[in-house]
């Protein structure tokens, strides 16, 4: 029989209503089994583990990844899976750092939570966990990838974003179909699923989050971005672009840019559209960014970009290394081989 770990790290999934005040607070996740007593007809051993300090997601950072991590490391070797629980506010960006901090991942790793807490009776949180470990177990089909599992359907991590706060379907994947879908049978879609490395697992557990993320948006004034990239020990800009990657092309704009990247800062181009890519050179607005050395993020997620760029500027030393990486898939979060 598998055996599944769930970690439950927090978020509005771990929530059930007091009998007596009617107030929301978070519940033991040792009762799992009680507030959900279809798992136990499961055919897998689950066993769950909990935070010292479960969180709300908006306090992610970077110590959270790496004690997760951690987590997962020393219970590799003793699970066929793992299912996080975790809020659903950052819950891509944790996706996307799992990621890239472990290598050669070969078995499940599902993020899920909910929209509804599970002590509320319209949760959507009992589907999302049932289904999630029932992927994570499931015999024929293993999936070594960081996946979130929400609204009866798969997605890659990595590759997700959220895009609402109200409905059930609270992600999307607008560059990658989902891996698998739920609905009287779980019917997985095999060629889309990363194959099993052959490597040995790694943990990677630094990051550097020496990193800002920049929206461009109309009316962007010179003073105030300017102030932001010459703060102290910047090593990295996410320009969030215009469509395929598009940017102003006024003088100060682009003299700032380039000012930037001659200080050894990388420039990381990547769109604010949900779906479809940056093509730098489609345009005369993204042109002159190519040819100063803006590094192109093709159809990456903001999500993904920060997480990668977390783990390679504290993982590599040389800036053309951590460039020509940029523009490489390490976990099939772009679409390029
Ligand atoms: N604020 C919550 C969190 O991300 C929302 C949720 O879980 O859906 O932790």
């Amino acid at each position: 029989m598998k055996k599944i770990l769930v970690i439950y790290t927090g978020g509005t999934i771990g929530m059930v209503q007091d009998n007596v005040t009617g107030a929301l607070r978070p519940f033991n996740l040792e009762q799992i089994c009680e507030v959900i007593p279809t798992l136990k007809k499961l055919d897998c051993i689950i066993e769950t583990l909990t935070l010292e300090t479960v969180i709300d997601s908006s306090n992610v950072n970077i110590d959270f990844w790496i004690r997760l991590v951690g987590i997962i490391e020393c219970n590799y070797d003793n699970y066929d899976g793992f299912v996080v629980l975790h809020g659903t506010d950052t819950m891509s960006y944790t996706a996307s750092a799992l990621s890239f901090m472990i290598e050669n991942l070969s078995k499940p790793i599902i993020l899920t939570g909910s929209q509804l807490p599970l002590g509320m009776i319209r949760t959507d949180g009992r589907e999302n966990i049932i289904s999630a470990i029932e992927i994570a177990s499931n015999n024929e089909v293993v999936i070594p990838e960081v996946c979130i599992f929400f609204d009866n359907k798969l997605y890659r991590g990595n590759r997700t974003t959220k895009i609402n706060s109200e409905y059930f379907e609270a992600f999307y994947s607008g560059n990658y179909p989902s891996l698998a879908k739920v609905g009287i049978n779980i019917t997985y879609k095999d060629h889309l699923i990363c194959p099993q490395s052959q490597g040995r697992t790694k943990f990677y557990k630094q990051l550097c989050d020496d990193i800002v993320i920049i929206k461009i948006h109309p009316a962007l004034k010179e003073k105030y971005l300017q102030a932001v990239l010459a703060a102290d020990g910047l090593r990295a800009v996410i320009l969030e672009t215009y469509g395929s990657g598009n940017a102003p092309t006024e003088k100060w704009f682009i003299d700032l840019i380039q000012h930037t990247i001659s200080k050894g800062i990388i420039v990381y181009n990547v769109t604010q559209c949900k779906a479809g890519k940056v093509v730098m050179g489609h345009y005369e607005t993204s042109r002159q960014l190519m040819s100063m050395g803006v590094i192109s993020g093709d159809d990456i997620t903001t999500e993904a970009a920060l997480a990668k760029l977390m783990l390679l500027i504290a993982t590599e030393r040389d800036n053309e290394k951590i460039k020509q990486l940029l523009t490489t898939n390490l976990r099939g979060e772009i679409t390029k081989q």
